[in-house]
């Protein structure tokens, strides 16, 4: 693509775009230029004070999965195994060696890195490409033709493209207000002040890997019984074996299952599962138990919290109670957190091209090849909703060089070779 991509969020993917932005700039293959908006800092969320983490948990996929992950770029036809080699300068090892980690690493046994650590590595990566970053929270998007418009309350951008990022917002809970009832955010703030938590009966809401990395702290505070909340049956473990794996790395054949196969696939193998290593944990600590259902009223009422869970019993809802000392509100990544930004041109612009009202399965099904919504311009690239169009991989970690390729390959046509890299052994 030309032009400006502006995108919302330095993370991880902004990180990788730019990377391989820069990567292709020094090849003299003509790009566009890359501006990540960012309200707190490159890498945040992976850090303490970012509201997702305390910094002290532990990457859940391999570091290997890094920004140029799975080399095998189709940007550069006839170059391309130069473009994974300058990608390689990028890479997790790269980054050990440069900061002298490397022995330590492979010496401890290439242990999953800290969440901090790993925003270590996503800083050193923006810093050696000199990601632009433009600081400020992105309030509002607005559409002036032919660009998006991106409206901090310090400045306005304008954008060719625009990229969406992250989880969302940290810090809505079910009930914000009440001092037992803390938000994702609170929650980190507290295990962050090395504030310990003492309660007997503590829920946490959510069966995601936010939910997780909660009950993993929490298993250090003192705490009598702790209650994982989710809707499905019971707290599945993700399948992380080859076949799992690859489907994250490598999405060919992904568009031969129906609809229906690729939900099923997601649902076993990325929402609402615990990775194996918590899984292990959870196992170990006899003070945790599973309770199913969706949270459908949650009210503060004599120093406790009560639950209301709703599930459906052969087509009948079922209403019941449950009571807590405190609740950890877990549930909160939120792909359609970008919503409410959206200028009411901006929103009709995308219902035109989804067909209706924009619901996260409406934008889901819309996605195109480029991550972006199909048949709308300007672009508005959305991968943490391109799972089940184009691939599993594409909303988390697993193929950020995959994702670069897609982002920038768009209006350009380039599509990535069906079982890796055309060029790689050609060239060698
Ligand atoms: C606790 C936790 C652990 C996880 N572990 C893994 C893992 O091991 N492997 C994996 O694949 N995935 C993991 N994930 C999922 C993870 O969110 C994504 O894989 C990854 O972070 C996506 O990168 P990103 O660039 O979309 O977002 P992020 O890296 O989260 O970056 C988003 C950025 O946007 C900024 N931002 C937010 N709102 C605005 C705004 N309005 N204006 C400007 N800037 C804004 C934030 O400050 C942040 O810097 C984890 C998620 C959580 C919460």
């Amino acid at each position: 693509m030309s032009g400006t991509l502006a995108i919302v969020g330095a993370g991880a993917k902004a990180v990788a775009v730019a990377a391989k932005a820069a990567v292709l700039c020094e090849m003299g293959v003509d790009v566009c230029d890359v501006v990540a908006v960012e309200r707190a800092g490159v890498a945040a969320n992976w850090r303490q004070g970012g509201g997702w983490t305390d910094g002290r948990q532990r990457l859940g996929t391999s570091p290997e999965k890094d920004v140029g992950f799975p080399y095998r770029s189709a940007l550069a036809p006839g170059r391309n195994a130069e473009l994974d080699e300058q990608m390689m300068r990028l890479s997790w090892q790269s980054y050990l060696v440069a900061t002298d980690q490397f022995v330590g690493w492979i010496d401890r046994g290439r242990p999953a890195p800290t969440h901090e650590t790993w925003a270590g590595y996503l800083r050193w990566v923006a810093d050696v490409v000199g990601l632009k970053v433009v600081r400020g929270e992105v309030v509002q998007l607005s559409l002036e033709a032919p660009n998006w418009v991106l409206h901090t309350r310090e400045s306005s951008l304008s954008a060719d493209a625009v990229m969406i990022t992250g989880p969302g917002q940290p810090e809505r809970s079910m009930l914000s207000g009440s001092p037992r009832v803390l938000s994702i955010a609170q929650f980190w703030q507290r295990a962050a002040r090395h504030d310990r938590i003492v309660a007997d009966n503590v829920a946490v809401i959510g069966g995601g890997e936010t939910a997780a990395s909660i009950l993993n702290e929490l298993f250090h505070h003192r705490v009598s019984a702790i209650t994982a909340i989710s809707p499905q049956a019971t707290l599945f473990t993700r399948g992380e074996g080859f076949f799992e794996n690859s489907l994250f790395s490598d999405p060919t054949g992904w568009h031969r299952l129906t609809q229906d196969e690729r939900r099923d696939c997601i649902a076993r193998t990325d929402r609402g599962v615990f990775s194996a290593r918590v899984q292990e944990s959870l196992l170990a600590d006899e003070r945790i138990k599973h309770l199913r259902g969706r949270v459908a009223r949650v009210v503060a009422r004599d120093g406790r919290i009560w639950i209301t869970l709703c599930n459906d019993n052969c087509g009948e809802p079922v209403e019941t109670l449950h009571r807590f000392d405190l609740v950890i509100d877990g549930s909160g990544a939120d792909p359609l957190w970008f919503v409410p930004l959206l200028s009411p041109a901006a929103v009709d612009l995308l219902e035109l091209g989804v067909g209706g009202p924009l619901t996260g399965e409406r934008l889901e099904e819309s996605i195109g090849q480029d991550l972006a919504v199909a048949g709308v311009t300007p672009k508005l690239f959305l991968p943490n909703l391109s799972g089940i169009n184009e691939g599993p991989g594409f909303p988390n970690l697993s193929c950020l060089g995959l994702l670069s390729d897609r982002i920038l390959g768009a209006e350009r046509g380039v599509t990535e070779p069906p079982m890796g890299r055309s060029d790689a052994y050609q060239s060698v």
